[in-house]
């Protein structure tokens, strides 16, 4: 047995493994009001015929899932912003949703935007059996606010979580970002407190990265804005998790944490590399050993109501399933399962990586324990780069026909 520290954040104990679990569904909705600064997602204008008229071919795409006998274990409507929705085409598109799918579920998600959801909205989400609300927050610093484009103030975060809270939203989350440029220790203290004030079971933190078409990373380009320095994003992520620590939020996945047992059963899901749905312009899908997207096209996708064309389809071999299985568990605090990986694969994960996995445990960044590999927070730091090692390993030992 390979051995190491643990983790002070770890949520291994807790997490809900599902292996077994049935699919999950995610639901697409691409619109936005205006694009935020670091967003390269697949959105489109927020115009209203275009709206109903994309609502009226998702309808008919669920209905086509749903007649045919898929039934989701969980649903995540995200974007975009669902909450964006107009009230008729929020109600079409939920109803829908509960009708097909309700009695099977034990979890669903909507993504709510601070600037857009409001009560009525809430109260009818519950109504149609949404359990969770997550929220773009991002953070509470209205320098930050604005420099990555969101339109919404601190305040009205604070005021959204109220009104989940007399609503009655049994499960709610806050997403927040670290390392964008001009955020400090001082933002960070306030974006810890107004986490505890608000108390939601669970938290999404996620590193600010320049994607190429980012508004922020054309300004890079130009040196028109001066990025955090990488040690400083460690410093102050580290100073997030262990302020989340404190106010009892365990680290079950590197970007994410709960309490109370608030865990994301639907993105448990695609990190346990589970089969899913995705409905929608661009949605991405894995069912019966093959993955693909709907084409990320508004336009297209409502032309063929509900039968959209599918784009990058492929059937993962073995060698893909190996990458798969490590670039997506070695996510969770559970980490990697080799049991598994060699049921999957028909290979050992220690005959292929054995020897890396050796040396990081010898740094103290991974850890083995009977059939589980997991990083340590030092390894969560440098996940990158231990995956893309073991990935290496595997295509090296694939390409000797191992
Ligand atoms: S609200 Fe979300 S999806 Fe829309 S532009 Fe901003 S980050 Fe992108």
């Amino acid at each position: 047995m390979v051995s190491g520290s643990t983790n002070r954040h770890s949520g291994r104990k807790d997490v809900i493994m599902q292996n077994d679990a049935s699919p999950g569904l995610y639901v697409h909705v691409p619109f936005c009001r205006s694009r935020c600064t670091y967003c390269d997602f697949h959105v489109a204008a927020l115009r209203p015929g275009v709206v109903s008229e994309y609502v009226a071919a998702l309808v008919a795409e669920i209905r086509k899932y749903a007649d045919s006998g898929f039934r989701p274990r969980t649903i995540f409507v995200g974007g975009g912003t669902p909450s964006a929705l107009p009230i008729d085409e929020w109600k079409l598109l939920l109803s829908t949703l509960s009708d097909s799918f309700s009695g099977d579920l034990v979890e669903w998600t909507i993504e709510a935007n601070p600037e857009s959801i409001c009560k009525d909205k809430i109260q009818i989400a519950l109504g149609l059996g949404v359990d969770r609300f997550s929220t773009g927050a991002q953070t509470f610093s209205e320098k930050g606010l604005s420099l990555m484009g969101r339109r919404h103030d601190a305040e009205r975060v604070s005021t959204v979580h109220q009104w989940f809270s007399e609503c009655g939203v049994p499960r709610t989350s806050l997403d927040l970002i670290v390392g964008w440029p001009g955020q400090d220790l001082e933002s960070i203290e306030v974006d810890l407190e107004s986490v505890r004030s608000i108390d939601p079971d669970h938290i999404s933190l996620y590193h600010l990265s320049y994607e190429a078409g980012t508004w922020l990373h054309a300004m890079r380009e130009r040196g028109g804005l001066k990025p955090l320095l990488d040690e400083s994003c460690i410093e102050y992520s580290n100073t997030f998790l262990n302020g989340l620590a404190d106010q009892g939020y365990q680290r079950y996945e590197v970007s994410n944490l709960a309490k109370r047992g608030g865990a994301s059963l639907h993105n448990l899901n695609y990190w346990l590399r589970g089969e899913y749905l995705g409905v929608g312009s661009g949605a991405a899908s894995f069912l019966k050993g093959k993955r693909w997207k709907n084409k990320p096209d508004v336009s297209a996708y409502i032309s063929k109501a509900g039968k959209p064309d599918q784009v990058d389809v492929e059937f993962p071999d073995s060698q893909r399933t190996m990458t798969e299985l490590i670039m997506l568990q070695l996510r969770l605090a559970v980490g990697l399962d080799t049991r598994l990986f060699s049921e999957l694969t028909s290979i050992d994960f220690l005959d292929v990586c054995g020897g890396s996995l050796r040396i990081f445990a010898e740094q103290g960044l991974l850890v083995q324990e009977a059939d589980r590999i997991f990083a340590t927070d030092s390894g969560f730091d440098l996940l990158d780069s231990i995956i893309l090692q073991f990935v290496e390993d595997v295509e090296k030992s694939w390409n000797a026909g191992t």
